[in-house]
């Protein structure tokens, strides 16, 4: 059995800014900040990313506050996604049938966004339905963290099937995704295909670094059918 954990942003899809446009949409609106200043989004989970955008703006970095933010983004977000000109990336479509049509292969998510947020934005581009499960952004600041949720879910899913963490492998498309690979000891593939240039992101020592998944035989060879 092989376990593959998708990040979603810049790595199965890029929705052309729609996630950013509806966080920094509801955070002007709800709180009524006219021009927020800018955070940092990639590789990040949504809970840091709105730490951040409070501490900049002296707002209290709290439930209260944080459950206004949420609502706001998922309520804006089928919007945004619909009004930009994002896309599924290259050969993901073809990769996830791939994938799914082998039996010695369980696929989920690992990814910063809010479980509704996730939903929102595979659904809109057709591939939610590949993802039986997944671990998300919505407690965490820390992506390692969220890596270890999906750690722990994989093994409570496949119990005494779950393979050794060599055959766990993590993509992702910034050194985060890499990092959080390493901190539950599984391996790490990065696809140039977010905002890092392939040499920013072979400093983070990914097993594998490819341009895109549009030709992931280089990967595949490394899951040979069981
Ligand atoms: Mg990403």
């Amino acid at each position: 059995m092989y376990v593959v954990l998708f990040d979603i942003d810049g790595t199965l899809i890029s929705t052309g800014g729609a996630g950013g446009a509806a966080l920094m949409g509801a955070f002007r609106d709800t709180f009524s900040i006219g021009d927020p200043r800018p955070v940092k989004f990639s590789g990040r989970t949504d809970r840091a990313i709105s730490g951040d955008l409070f501490q900049l703006h002296g707002l209290a970095n709290n439930e209260e506050n944080w459950g206004r933010l949420r609502d706001g983004y998922l309520e804006r977000l089928p919007g945004e996604l619909a009004r930009r000109s994002g896309k599924v990336l290259p050969g993901i479509e073809s990769l996830l049938d791939t994938l799914t049509s082998r039996s010695d292969v369980s696929m989920g998510l690992l990814t910063g966004n809010l479980p509704d947020g996730a939903r929102i934005k595979l659904e809109h581009y057709g591939l939610f339905h590949f993802f039986p499960f997944g671990a998300f952004g919505e407690q965490h600041e820390k992506r390692d963290d969220v890596a270890r949720d999906a750690l722990q879910l994989v093994q409570r899913r496949l119990a005494d099937r779950t393979p050794q963490r060599d055959r766990i492998w993590v993509i992702g498309d910034t050194p985060f995704d890499v990092q959080c690979a390493r901190a539950i000891g599984c391996r790490a593939l990065a696809v140039a295909t977010g905002i890092h240039e392939r040499d920013e992101l072979a400093l983070s020592e990914p097993d594998l670094l490819l341009e895109d998944l549009g030709a992931p035989d280089p990967w595949l060879q490394q899951l040979p059918s069981q």
